[in-house]
Order: structure tokens, then sequence, then C-alpha cells
């Protein structure tokens, strides 16, 4: 975890309580939000109930909130949209007007009526936290309209971080005394809360990265020792390929807390990767589950070490492979790959494969327009430079002859590294 380190106890009793966190896709109508009602009801014990914006809302509120920051008054037409968006819901499931989802609406507006900040990630994550904050309203207002003892919890009170805005990390020791002194399961079963947000000590609101929410009911578990996390997808759990790009994918079973950590740093979209440490550290479980289809298995990702014959393929798209060559009689030696990581980090440069020789270092990473034109400048002033855009990286976990055939055929390879359990391809991308 890059997150402040904690000194709490790792191991106390596990508590029966089960958190179970819904995507944005599971909250997007008003029917996604009577299934999840089912979902709820079919499992017992005391639950957290973590939920997303609804549907594409933060995509939305990300939007308004950069047309905002740059004073164009479109933002208004996207603030209207979300409102009837929500409102529509609402109207549907409670067949009256939801004053307490107007009255959100109200402060949001209230506050765009006010001159930003200079900082826009310090607005984005003042705005765009509304999604979180109306989804939880409904799915809470609805839930209670059927179940005994749910309440309505703002995570800021409790989930507190850093004042990194719109990537904070979690303060591990803070957020633990706040929900000692905060939860309570006495007179509550189900807690209904948000996904993706927190605050800082001075209360200013953050948010955890994009798709955080699996990161937040990751860190619930950990702070009330919970039982379980459950994640619900619109996938019958996780499977060893993106069915977009190769068909019949299978589904996996189990997998490991460190195996699924790697799937992740290769890129697959499996869950989000800071969601393991905190499970992983206290043993807690993390099945992954279908919305569509609750009664299915899932996948389980425990602490146990599973055999795997199924290879896992992981395709990352968009991808510049650049090689360096030095312009000297010098080899690819210690101060030649000095500079080139110095050049790197200048350019924060997310590096997804490294290969070396005598006379060359090759790299790739995800292209972006934005600063190519002045890497390419910054490498080429001090190396001989070959490279290729529009190619991919894939990854193969597990693989076997029949699996990199499948993925290598009849596309011209510009590089491969093979471990024991991975093998990487540098593929000129298909068409
Ligand atoms: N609503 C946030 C997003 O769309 C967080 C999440 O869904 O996990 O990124």
């Amino acid at each position: 975890m890059r997150d402040k380190k904690s000194t709490l106890p790792l191991k106390k009793a596990m508590q029966n309580i089960k958190i179970n966190k819904f995507g944005g896709a599971s909250v997007r109508s008003a029917k996604a939000i009577r299934d999840l009602l089912a979902i709820i009801k079919s499992i017992d014990g005391k639950q957290v109930v973590v939920v997303s914006a609804m549907g594409k809302t933060t995509n939305k509120l990300e939007l308004l909130t950069k047309l905002w920051f740059d004073g164009n008054s479109n933002y208004i037409s996207i603030f209207k949209e979300v409102k009837n968006d929500h409102l529509a819901i609402s109207a549907e499931l409670f067949g009256e007007k939801h004053d307490e989802i107007e009255h959100t609406f109200d402060a949001l507006f209230e506050l765009l009526q006010k001159p930003s900040s200079l900082d826009y990630n310090y607005e984005y994550d003042k705005i765009v936290s509304f999604g979180e904050i109306l989804s939880t309203k409904i799915v809470a207002k609805y839930l209670s309209s059927q179940l005994n003892n749910v309440t309505w919890l703002d995570i800021r009170t409790i989930l507190k971080t850093d004042q990194i805005f719109r990537e904070a990390s979690v303060d591990w020791e803070l957020s633990a005394k706040m929900t000692s002194k905060t939860i309570s399961f006495a007179t509550t079963d189900i807690y209904v809360t948000q996904g993706f947000i927190g605050s800082t000590k001075s209360n200013l609101t953050t948010t955890l990265g994009r798709e955080g929410s699996d990161y937040t009911a990751a860190a619930l578990a950990w702070l009330l020792n919970s039982e379980s996390v459950t994640v619900w997808k619109d996938v019958p759990g996780i499977m060893n390929a993106d069915p977009k790009w190769l068909e019949n994918p299978t589904k996996i079973d189990k997998l490991s807390y460190a195996e699924t950590v790697e799937l992740s740093y290769y890129g697959a979209k499996v869950i989000h990767p800071k969601t393991l440490r905190p499970l992983q550290q206290k043993g807690i479980p993390l099945y992954v589950k279908s919305f569509l289809n609750p009664t299915l298995q899932g996948t389980e990702i425990n602490n146990l070490h599973h055999k795997h014959n199924t290879p896992f393929y992981i395709r990352k798209e968009n991808q510049v492979l650049v090689t360096l060559y030095p312009q000297d009689f010098s080899f690819m030696e210690h101060h030649n790959i000095q500079l080139i990581q110095g050049i790197l980090s200048e350019y924060r440069l997310q590096v997804n494969l490294i290969q070396m020789s005598a006379l060359s270092f090759s790299f790739c990473f995800d292209q972006s327009p934005q600063i190519w034109d002045a890497l390419k400048d910054a490498l080429s002033n001090l190396f001989r430079l070959k490279f290729n855009t529009c190619t991919e990286l894939i990854t193969i976990r597990h693989y076997n002859e029949d699996a990199i055939e499948r993925v290598t055929n009849n596309t011209k390879v510009f590089l491969e590294q093979k471990t024991r359990k991975t093998v990487q391809f540098v593929l000129e991308a298909k068409r």
C-alpha cells in the first residue's frame, strides 16, 4: 500500500459484516435498483452497501466540471441532464417528489454559482463526488422503504485521506478511529454509503481515482474487519480474456490475491489495483459476482494458492514501442540506462515493458499524444531512436503453445519476452 502505514494490530476477530459493492451499471435505472434490493435481501447478516454514481454520471460530472472551470456556460445543460436522470429514477421508484435529491441539486447549483478556485483537482472532487451522494440517497431511501434498519452514511465522516485531490490515499489510522467512533450495528442492519469519495482531516472532499469504489469497499472491509467483500458486476466473474476481444472466454473460479495483483499489473481490468492489498493483509476474501445472475458462483479471490491451467489473456492497445541505441561506441550500460530512466521519470511515463541488449534499450508505453513529440526530442538528443506506433502489448499468464498461436497468428511480432509463467508480445495492431 502506498497509503500512510498503519500501526494497528493486523488480526482482529472477523466481524459478521459483509461488504457489497455495486458499480454504476448496477444502479443505472429504477429496475436495476429494484434488482439490487433482491440481492441485498438474499444476503443474511449485517451489511455495508457501497454504491457508485449511477450509470455514466461520473463522466457527465467530469465534463460539467471541465466546462464550468473553463467558464463555459454549457455546463448548465449537463447539470440539467444529470438532474433529470436522477429525478426520473426517483419518480419511478417513489412516485412522488424526492425532496432530498432536489435539495442536493440545489446545493450543487449554488456551489456552481460561486467563483472557482485555481485548483482544478480540488474543484473536481467537490463537484464529481455529488454523483455518489445522489445515488446513495436514492438507494438508501428505496431500501428503507422495503427493509428495516437501513442507515445512509456519509463516508466522508469516516474515510479520511490525504490532500492529493483526485488520487487521494487513505489515512488508515485516522479512518480506523473515526470508524469505531461512528459505526455501530446496534440499531442498523444495513449501511448504505458512497464508493470513490473520502475527505481530508479538515473535511475537504477528495476522490480516490476513477473506478475507486472497489477500493472503498476493500478499505471498509479492512476498517470493519469484515467477513467478505462482494463486488457485483455485469459479468459472471473474472474472465480469462476480454470478451470484446477474444471469443468465448472462460470464467475463473478461484484466484489468489497475488495472482490477481499480477493480472491487474499487466493491465487486466479485473478489479481496481489498489483493492487487493488491504484485503490480503487481513485475509478477507473478495467475491466477484454477476448482478444479472446473482445465483451464479462468480470468482473467489483469497490467500490460498490455486493451480492455473487456463491461460489468461491481457491486451493493452495503443502502445508505442521505442528502441534506443547509444550514439557513440558505448554499450547500453549503467550510465546510458540512468540517462534513459531520468528522462522517462521526468515525463512521468508509465512504462509497460522493458527489454535490453548490449546495444539497445527497448520499452513500450501507452500512447499519449500530449507528450510523445517532446519525449521523442528529449530521447533523440542523446540516443539513436527507432519507434513503432500503433502497436499493442499482449500478455499471456500461464501460457501454452496454443495460447501463443491464438494471439500471434498472422501478426507481426516486434518484441517477445518470456518468463516461467508469463509471455508478452508487442504486436502490430490489427485494424
Ligand atoms: N463513480 C466513479 C467512477 O465512475 C467510481 C466508481 O465507479 O468506482 O469512476
